[in-house]
């Protein structure tokens, strides 16, 4: 027993949400005898969704296993395909399975999607180890609960500024290794997979908070991550950098998806009826991220891509990398060089 209290001891010394839930099924894979442990959290769109492997750990390996980024939906099991983990998710406590040996859990946490952790053995579970895993799972939710608090941020609940560049540098690093490689992944990326950095910015905000106060100003923003959260995937890293300004890194396999999810969301968010305001519109600003890249030359360059959008009409999406092609952007630039310069 001792041991796993040292075990736990160094799970909290994790940062990071991959390695966290990698350690809780080695952990408990090492302290009880299973044939598979593993945690799958729920992805959505909402009406249709599908369990994706966080951590898996088998029976005969040692490497723990978990879905790529980026995998499609329609390769996923679907969430009715598993009772036993709707079960537990819906009663928020654990379910035995009869005669298979399969114990779920819930796994609840404020900020990530709902998930389980599943259990299979030989044995059905004793009531005493029901009770350990349970205790250990509070810990790690409540662990989780910490990291939440100090990255998250408290209205929107969406990442805060702090988290930004260890995943940038992470979105960097793996496209280099991606292409480094001689795998499938290189094919994969060297055929328009990569990463992507969106910049949103909401269209006269301004004048929702002088209409309506800052409370509604404040709800709003608390609606439009919600709309974010049900518009991008799982794996797409959704932030508010403070005000009314939210940022999305995001990979994609094929050209063109960045900017369809983008546009996506624009258009929900035209869509979506506001209590009180009814109607806004933002500003979209994307870039792709280049090997070598760092956060700010990303930022400039979507920065840049909002600012046009602004410029232009707002309630649009544009990609920096395309106007400069179309030569809208270098154009802009060198008219405002001759303003300055008369
Ligand atoms: P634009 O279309 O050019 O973006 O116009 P805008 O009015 O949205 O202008 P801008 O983006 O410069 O203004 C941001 C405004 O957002 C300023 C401030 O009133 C409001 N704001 C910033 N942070 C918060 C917040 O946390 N809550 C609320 N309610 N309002 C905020
Ligand atoms: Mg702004
Ligand atoms: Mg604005």
């Amino acid at each position: 027993m001792p041991q796993i209290v040292e075990q736990l001891a160094d799970l909290t010394a994790l940062r990071d949400r991959d390695s966290l839930d990698t350690a809780l099924v080695e952990t408990l894979r090492e302290f009880l005898h299973l044939e598979d442990i593993a945690i799958y959290r729920l992805i959505s769109p909402v009406n249709n969704q599908h369990w994706l492997t966080c951590a898996r750990l088998q029976n005969g390996t040692n490497k723990v296993q978990s879905n790529p980024e980026g995998s499609e939906l329609d390769e996923l099991p679907r969430d009715s395909d598993y009772p036993h983990r709707q079960q537990a998710l819906n009663n928020q406590e654990p379910v035995i399975a009869e005669n298979s040996g399969i114990c779920v859990f819930p796994l609840s946490s404020r900020s990530a999607a709902q998930g389980v952790l599943e259990l299979e053995s030989n044995e059905t579970m004793s009531s005493e180890t029901v009770l350990l895993v349970s205790a250990v799972l509070r810990l790690y939710q409540n662990f989780q609960g910490l990291l939440d608090y100090g990255e998250r941020d408290a209205l929107t609940e969406l990442l805060n500024r702090k988290t930004f560049d260890g995943a940038f540098l992470k979105a960097t690093t793996n496209r280099i290794e991606a292409i480094e490689s001689d795998t499938d992944d290189r094919r994969h990326v060297l055929s328009g997979g990569g990463y992507w950095l969106a910049m949103l910015d909401i269209d006269h905000f301004k004048r929702v908070n002088d209409n309506f106060g800052h409370l509604i100003g404040d709800e709003v923003l608390l609606l439009l991550a919600r709309l974010m959260r049900s518009t991008f995937r799982f794996h797409d890293q959704l932030y508010r950098f403070g005000g009314e300004e939210f940022v999305v890194l995001m990979h994609c396999s094929q050209n063109g998806q960045a900017q369809a999810a983008f546009e996506r969301l624009r258009n929900n968010t035209e869509q979506h009826i506001f209590p009180q305001v009814e109607h806004i519109t933002i500003s979209v600003g994307f870039t792709e991220i280049r090997l070598g890249d760092t956060p700010s030359g990303a930022f400039e360059r979507a920065d840049k891509a909002v600012y046009y959008a602004k410029e232009h009409g707002r309630n649009q999406v544009c990609n920096y990398e395309t106007l400069i092609a179309e030569g809208k952007l270098a154009a802009e630039s060198a008219n405002i060089g001759d303003i300055e310069l008369f």
